[in-house]
């Protein structure tokens, strides 16, 4: 390319935007026609990118597109297919151009920004923005200059609802009436310019005169305000799309209102009211109404072809097990940094502080966990093998599970210990000189502390092994013989005669006492009924059961322990036997706040379906707990009514059995949708493209606030690799499944990401291209990321050495608790979609021990105290953040919503 031409044209992207529309009506113009125009368009464009002239090609390649929009649009399209290729190229020929017009649209905003910046500073001028603009511009850390300038015309959500706050801010809403009319702000400086009144070529004196006495008041206080900001349905740029109405009102204000000075540039609400409504649903007076699908930008019409090339795909064979090494845990954005890191040798002093260190951690838990498997075998012994575990029988389990659990993590660090001194002793080789007798001598000391840890490591190995042994035969000798359950003195015998004598002032074992006390408390609330009756539900008629207005007038019965409460959403769940796959997930929807101020405010109420499955129920059942467990007043409660609900529709989670929480998160999540499934979607566009069709397909046009929050759509492509035809298939989720690496002990979520992602090559394809079966690589990425992203690690599969059994793997896996980047991993049109890319952490819930006999907990950040707690069936407890990545860790939340303040 030629050295770029100065900039001539304007000097911001906006106008250049606006230089870019085309003033004829394309839709009465030939086919025919509209191709010549295009091909002259992109010879015009082409040219004038050679030759540097970036202002000039950006707008001849955005009228290109818009006049291949045009062409798509016409009703005569379909048979005119081949004519348009040929005249034109195929899709990858336009997934070039587009990549073309990406890049000049790059280049200028910085370039305009840079511009900006050097006017500022030559008439020194005071900051344009007051107040939150300037937040916003300080908040945005990492983003370069172009994208800060770009987002002057923009607020935030965010930023929005704080400028409300101080009542600075004047919002103009300028959907149509009947919308506004639906639902609106809350909010007493917010008033309404419907769209049919915004007409292109008008000032804001004759728009004024249009509107009604009340908006009047409204808009004369334009001029007074701090910030006047403009919000559609979803516009999410500075600059909206053209020819829409708030492009229009803006270029009014800006332009045409001679008589107004405004104290700040006006802006535009990012992603409209349908964001504001995701985001603050407390503060618009309808929050269930539903967003018409997207104004259609032009670029985003164009084929959603994904891989103009084969080689662009990272295949699963690419990466190499090699990869999965752990890394460093450093800034990875400097590669040579990380090497660096990596390879060079920590000093021998680092290492003896990093191990002294370790030691005393891992010898606190040794010895809790010594002291729980003491009084486990006093236990064990005294039980025949065929009778029941008591609840505290229970509890010491989970507690021992939880303790092996830290142990196996311990067995990494103790690893990562013997991996520092392996560098160090080979760093010494290059250099032998250099190395001190005093340095030898510390050298074995802490190797012979690693070995110490090792042997210990395999001593608890073989106990495990013991206990599990013990536990399956327990599990099998119950399957022949079942006998009565042991009344609760019995249990409290046990606890008294078992924790007493090895109580040595140790914290957590106390906290074990604590637990059993507590438990003989709830003991005595359950009055010995283990649980509900049940009958067989199977000959029950499918479609409606009788028992509906029974269910919905029912008392509940949380069986709640009074107590010193934690505080608002830290009340503990009883366990109902082997009910902690269950507590685990509920606490984690508990700590969604969207999803809590849903349920406490009863907004659910309005939404509710009873014509399905499970008739609305099942969405009562997880309110009603919900806001016993946001009352504050409650140590524990217990969740039999949910239960027994959900047990009701599916067997599996009526027993005492211990079952999976990933599978009752899936299906919870499925009835909760179907619960709620009572939004209609409004104003569907004539054309839409595949992924909103598959939407469609899924949702029947009803959607429902949990799909909001937590479902996403995966696009499936796969490739032909002879003649490079691609197809794509379309599927819903509401959560995300990885494998995790195998033979590694220590990897990252990344790793995960990147190999569920990558390609794969699959043989025998029918190629509709080739009509013959081909190879062909198929690949996934994300077309809706959800506004929760829920991730299920893959943690249990099936041995195939031994059929039947689970097999756990216990890797040690690395998740970030900020800023989790799921942009590599997306489709095109996502890309171009404004929402977040960029998640944070909120709950995590965890498994320890095997498939049959494990335990779930829950760790969950508490938006209410802005900090971590575990959620272990009754007890709630602190969590410092360094302990909420561990090796138990199954199912992950994240969001991008901002922390909500329930109720
Ligand atoms: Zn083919």
């Amino acid at each position: 390319m030629a050295q770029l031409k100065k900039l001539h044209m304007t000097d911001n992207l906006d106008t250049l935007g606006q230089l870019s529309n085309i003033a004829i009506d394309l839709r009465g113009k030939s086919t025919k026609m509209l191709l010549l125009t295009a091909r002259k368009l992109f010879m015009t464009a082409e040219e004038y990118r050679l030759d540097g002239d970036e202002e000039m090609a950006y707008i001849s390649y955005m009228k290109y597109f818009k006049v291949i929009t045009a062409i798509r649009q016409k009703p005569d399209y379909q048979s005119h297919k081949v004519q348009v290729k040929e005249a034109l190229g195929d899709t990858e020929a336009n997934r070039r151009i587009m990549d073309s017009l990406e890049l000049i649209t790059d280049s200028l905003s910085m370039r305009y920004s840079k511009l900006q910046k050097q006017t500022t500073a030559l008439h020194s001028q005071p900051e344009p923005i007051r107040n939150g603009g300037c937040k916003a511009l300080k908040s945005a850390t990492s983003s370069t200059q172009a994208t800060e300038y770009t987002r002057l015309g923009v607020v935030s959500c965010q930023e929005l609802f704080e400028r409300m706050h101080e009542k600075s801010v004047l919002v103009m809403d300028c959907r149509s009436s009947a919308d506004y009319e639906k639902s609106h702000l809350t909010y007493v400086c917010a008033f309404n310019v419907p769209e049919d009144l915004i007409t292109p070529g008008m000032s804001a004196g004759k728009l004024q005169a249009r509107l009604s006495s009340s908006a009047k008041a409204s808009w004369a206080s334009r001029s007074i305000k701090d910030s006047v900001v403009l919000m559609d349905w979803n516009s999410k740029d500075a600059q909206p799309a053209a020819n829409t109405a708030i492009a229009t009102l803006l270029d009014i204000l800006k332009n045409w209102d001679p008589d107004v000075t405004y104290r700040a540039p006006i802006q535009i609400v990012e992603g409209g009211y349908e964001y504001f409504i995701m985001m603050y649903p407390t503060h618009c007076t309808n929050p269930s109404v539903q967003a018409p699908q997207q104004n259609n930008n032009d670029i985003e019409t164009i084929d959603d072809i994904e891989y103009p090339s084969i080689s662009d795909i990272t295949m699963k064979e690419d990466i190499s097990p090699r990869d999965f090494r752990p890394r460093p845990d450093i800034n990875r954005a400097s590669k040579q940094a990380a090497l660096r890191t990596y390879d060079q040798a920590k000093p021998i002093a680092e290492i003896m502080r990093d191990q002294a260190e370790f030691l005393q951690r891992a010898k606190h838990n040794d010895e809790q966990l010594d002291n729980a498997a003491k009084m486990w075998k006093r236990l064990i012994q005294q039980k025949s093998p065929s009778s029941d575990l008591s609840e505290s029988d229970r509890q010491l389990l989970y507690k021992i599970l939880q303790l092996e659990n830290q142990a196996e993590d311990y067995k990494i660090e103790n690893n990562r210990l013997r991996d520092d001194v392996e560098r160090l002793k080979t760093s010494q080789t290059v250099a032998p000189q250099e190395v001190s007798p005093n340095e030898v001598e510390a050298t074995r000391r802490i190797e012979w502390e690693i070995q110490q840890r090792q042997r210990r490591d395999e001593q608890y190995e073989r106990q495990r092994q013991e206990r599990e042994q013990q536990l399956a035969i327990a599990r099998e000798a119950k399957k022949h013989y079942k006998p009565p359950s042991p009344p609760p003195e019995d249990a409290s015998q046990n606890i008294e005669s078992l924790v007493k004598p090895t109580t040595n002032g140790d914290a957590d074992l106390d906290l074990v006492l604590e637990e059993s006390l507590a438990l003989q408390e709830s003991l005595v609330f359950d009055d010995g009924q283990a649980e509900k009756p049940t009958f067989d539900r199977t000959t029950k008629p499918t479609s409606r059961p009788r028992s509906v207005e029974k269910t919905v007038s029912r008392a509940r019965d949380f069986s709640p322990v009074e107590g010193p409460s934690m505080g608002k959403g830290l009340t503990g769940l009883k366990n109902l036997g082997n009910t902690c796959y269950m507590n685990s997930i509920l606490q984690c929807l508990s700590n969604t706040p969207q999803l809590t101020e849903y349920c406490i405010s009863d907004q659910y109420k309005s939404y509710i379906s009873r014509s399905n499955k499970t008739n609305g129920q099942v969405i009562e059942e997880v309110a009603a707990l919900i806001k016993v467990l946001w009352n504050g007043q409650y140590k524990c409660v217990a969740s039999r009514d949910l239960r027994y609900v959900v047990g009701q529709y599916q067997r599996i989670f009526r027993g005492v059995d211990q079952q999976d929480s990933h599978e009752f998160l899936t299906i919870l999540m499925d009835w909760l949708h179907s619960d709620l499934q009572t939004l209609d979607v409004p104003r569907i566009r004539e054309t839409i493209g595949a992924a909103e069709k598959a939407w469609l397909d899924f949702t029947k046009a009803k959607e429902s606030m949990i799909l909001h929050l937590f479902y996403g759509q995966m696009k499936s492509t796969v490739k032909c690799v002879a003649c490079h035809k691609e197809s794509a298939t379309y599927e819903c989720f509401s959560n995300l499944s990885l494998e995790l690496p195998p033979n590694a002990n220590e990897c990252q979520l990344s790793q995960c990401m990147d190999m569920y992602f990558s390609g794969e090559r699959i043989h025998g394809w029918n190629c509709p291209n080739c009509k013959t079966k081909r190879d062909a690589i198929k690949k996934l990425d994300i077309s809706k990321l959800p506004p929760v992203l829920v991730v299920h690690l893959k943690r249990f599969y099936a041995d195939t050495s031994n059929t039947g059994a689970y097999v756990k793997k216990q890797n040690y896996l690395n998740f970030p608790l900020q800023n989790l980047e799921m942009n590599p991993y997306i489709a095109r049109a996502e890309s171009r979609a404004g929402t977040p890319k960029t998640y944070q952490l909120y709950a995590v819930s965890n498994h320890y021990g095997s498939m049959e006999g494990g335990h779930y907990t829950a760790f969950c950040k508490s938006a209410h105290y802005r900090r971590w707690f575990k959620f272990d069936d009754q007890v709630v407890s602190c969590l410092e953040t360094p302990n909420v990545v561990s090796s138990a860790a199954y199912i992950l939340f994240y969001t991008w919503l901002p922390p909500l303040q329930p109720l």
